[in-house]
C-alpha cells in the first residue's frame, strides 16, 4: 500500500496504539487524522473542561507527531463525510482506526464499513480502548456478564493482549489541508476551570509514572478519602487515550510482584477498578439502551418526583450538605471529582432529592474532564439503584455519616466551601437543629435526609408492585 489513513478517535498518543502501529507496520504513508466535531454552545455529553483538555491533546499530538516526521491533519464535521474526503484526497488505500464502545461511535463504524466497501477501500477497526472487549469475558454459557465480581474473576484469567512499540518515525504526505489547532472558542465555548490538569501525552505519562513509584502501595488505605490525593487521577488520560489501557495494567502487575503483601493486596485493588472501567463498558457495547432506560427493567418508567429548583441548588453547591457541597464545588473549580463524593453526590440527587439520574448524568458529562459514557452512566445507574450489580434501592448512604468515615477532618469540606472554614468539623456530622444554619451566608439543609429517604423507599416499592 503507498497511503493509509489513521483515524484518531479516543487514542492521542504514539505508545502502545494498536492501529496506528498497525497503520504504519503496512510502510506505506501515513495520513493521521482527527475531525473535530462542529457542533456550537452547549452539548449534552460535553463541556469547556473536556473541550480544554481535548485542544492540549490534539495540541501535543501534533507535537509528537512533528517530532518523528509527520502532523496532525485536522478536518472538521461528519466524520464519516470528512474521511471519505480525504480518503479520494489522499488516494489512500485503507483506514485504520481503534474501536470505540458506545453506540455513536459504533454506529460510524458500521457506516465506514460500507463506505470502504463502495469505495474499495480497506476498513481496518482494532482492538484497543479496553483490554478485553464486547463480547470476550463471558460465562460458562456464552453470555454476558451483568455481575461484576464474576465477571472480574473471568477477565483476570483471560490471556492479555501485547503492548506494541511507540511510534519512532512516521511518513505523511505533503501539502494536505489541515484546520489550526483549535481552543475552546472553537465551539463557542467559555474557557475551562482552573483546576484542569495539563493535557498530552508527556503529563500523562509523568501521572502514570508518579503513581506507580507512589499512590500504587497505598491505594487500597487512602483512595476512599476525598481530601487524601489517594487516587491515580488517571480517568481523563484513560478516557481520551493519552494512556494505554495495556501498558498501565501491564506496569501495575510489575510494580505488584516488588511490593509487600499490602502494597501488592493494593496494586489489586486498583487493578479491580480498571477492571470496573472494562465492565461499565460491555454493559455499554452490550446493552447500549442503558443510556436511555434503566438498566434494570423493573425500574424502567420510573417518575422522579422532585423539583426541578432542586437541581441548580445541587449544582451550585448550595444544597446546606457539606459534603455534597464541596464536591459540587469541586467540579465546578476543577473538571474533578473524587469517586467517594461522585457517589455521595449521585446518591444525594436521586434519593434525597428524588430528581432522575439523567439529571446528574448529563450535568457531570458537561462539567466533569473524564467524562466517559460507559463509566459514568454506569456510576450514575449504580448510584440511582437502577443499573447493573447496583446498590440495592434500601441501600441509601446518609451524607452526614458519610462525612464522618471519609472526612472526620472536614479537610475537603473546608477546602471546597470558604464559608465554612472556621467551623468545628464535628458539626459536618450531624444535621444542624431546625432552622439553624452552620454558618452565616451558607445555607440551611434543603431536606431531611430521614424523610427524604423514606420517600424513595417508598417510590421504590411503588414500581416494584
Ligand atoms: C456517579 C459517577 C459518575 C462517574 N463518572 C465517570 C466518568 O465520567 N468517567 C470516568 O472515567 N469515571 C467515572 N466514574 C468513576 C470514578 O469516579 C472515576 O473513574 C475516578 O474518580 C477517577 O479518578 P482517578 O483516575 O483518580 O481514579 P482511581 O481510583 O485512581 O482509579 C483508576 C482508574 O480506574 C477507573 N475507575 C475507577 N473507579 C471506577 C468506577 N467506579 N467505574 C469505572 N471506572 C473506574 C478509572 O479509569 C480510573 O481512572 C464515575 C463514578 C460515579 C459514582
Amino acid at each position: 500500500m503507498k497511503t493509509v489513513i489513521h483515524w484518531f478517535r479516543r487514542d492521542l498518543r504514539l505508545t502502545d496504539n494498536t492501529a496506528l502501529h498497525a497503520a504504519a507496520s503496512t510502510g506505506a504513508q501515513v495520513v493521521p487524522v482527527y475531525v473535530l466535531s462542529d457542533w456550537k454552545k452547549n452539548h449534552r455529553w460535553t463541556g469547556p473542561n473536556r473541550q480544554h483538555f481535548l485542544c492540549g491533546s490534539l495540541r501535543s499530538l501534533d507535537a509528537n507527531l512533528q517530532a518523528i516526521g509527520s502532523r496532525l491533519i485536522l478536518r472538521q464535521g461528519d466524520a464519516l463525510a470528512e474521511l471519505e474526503k480525504l480518503a479520494v484526497e489522499t488516494r489512500a488505500e485503507a483506514i485504520f482506526f481503534n474501536r470505540d464502545p458506545d453506540p455513536y461511535g459504533r454506529a460510524v463504524e458500521e457506516k465506514l464499513e460500507k463506505m470502504g466497501q463502495a469505495l474499495g477501500i480497506a476498513i481496518k477497526p482494532f482492538k484497543d480502548v479496553a483490554i478485553h472487549e464486547q463480547r470476550e469475558v463471558l460465562t460458562g454459557a456464552g453470555d454476558t456478564f451483568r455481575v461484576f465480581t464474576p465477571y472480574s474473576k473471568a477477565w483476570e484469567k483471560l490471556p492479555k493482549p501485547p503492548v506494541v512499540p511507540r511510534i519512532k518515525s512516521l511518513a505523511t504526505p505533503a501539502g494536505l489541508a489541515s484546520l489550526p489547532l483549535p481552543d475552546n472558542s472553537f465551539w463557542d465555548l467559555p474557557p475551562a476551570a482552573g483546576g484542569v490538569l495539563e493535557a498530552g501525552e508527556k503529563a500523562a505519562r509523568a501521572r502514570m509514572k508518579a503513581f506507580l513509584d507512589g499512590g500504587l502501595s497505598r491505594y487500597g488505605e487512602i483512595r476512599d478519602l476525598p481530601a487524601g490525593g489517594g487516587t491515580s487521577r488517571l480517568s481523563q488520560d484513560l478516557r481520551y487515550g493519552l494512556l494505554s489501557i495495556r501498558e498501565l495494567h501491564q506496569e501495575c502487575l510489575k510494580k505488584a510482584d516488588s511490593l509487600d503483601a499490602k502494597g501488592r493486596g493494593s496494586a489489586m485493588k486498583y487493578i479491580a477498578e480498571l477492571i470496573w472501567r472494562e465492565f461499565y463498558m460491555q454493559i455499554l457495547w452490550n446493552y447500549p439502551e442503558v443510556l436511555e432506560l434503566e438498566f434494570n427493567p423493573k425500574y424502567r418508567g420510573m417518575v422522579w418526583p422532585g423539583q426541578m429548583a432542586n437541581l441548580e441548588r445541587w449544582k451550585n453547591g448550595e444544597t446546606g450538605f457539606p459534603i455534597v457541597d464541596a464536591a459540587m464545588r469541586e467540579l465546578r473549580e476543577t473538571g474533578f471529582m473524587h469517586n467517594r463524593t461522585r457517589m455521595i453526590a449521585a446518591m444525594f440527587l436521586t434519593k434525597d432529592l428524588h430528581l432522575d439520574w439523567r439529571h446528574g448524568e448529563s450535568y457531570f458529562m458537561q462539567a466533569l474532564t473524564d467524562g466517559e459514557i460507559a463509566s459514568n452512566n454506569g456510576g450514575w445507574q449504580w448510584s440511582a439503584g437502577t443499573g447493573a450489580d447496583a446498590a440495592p434501592y434500601f441501600r441509601i448512604q446518609n451524607p452526614w455519616s458519610q462525612t464522618k468515615r471519609f472526612d472526620a477532618k472536614g479537610v475537603y469540606i473546608k477546602r471546597w466551601i470558604p464559608e465554612l472554614r472556621d467551623i468545628d468539623a464535628s458539626k459536618f456530622q450531624d444535621p444542624p437543629a431546625p432552622g439553624l444554619r452552620l454558618a452565616k451566608g451558607y445555607p440551611a439543609p434543603i431536606v431531611d435526609h430521614s424523610a427524604a429517604r423514606d420517600i424513595t423507599l417508598d417510590l421504590f416499592k411503588s414500581v416494584l408492585l
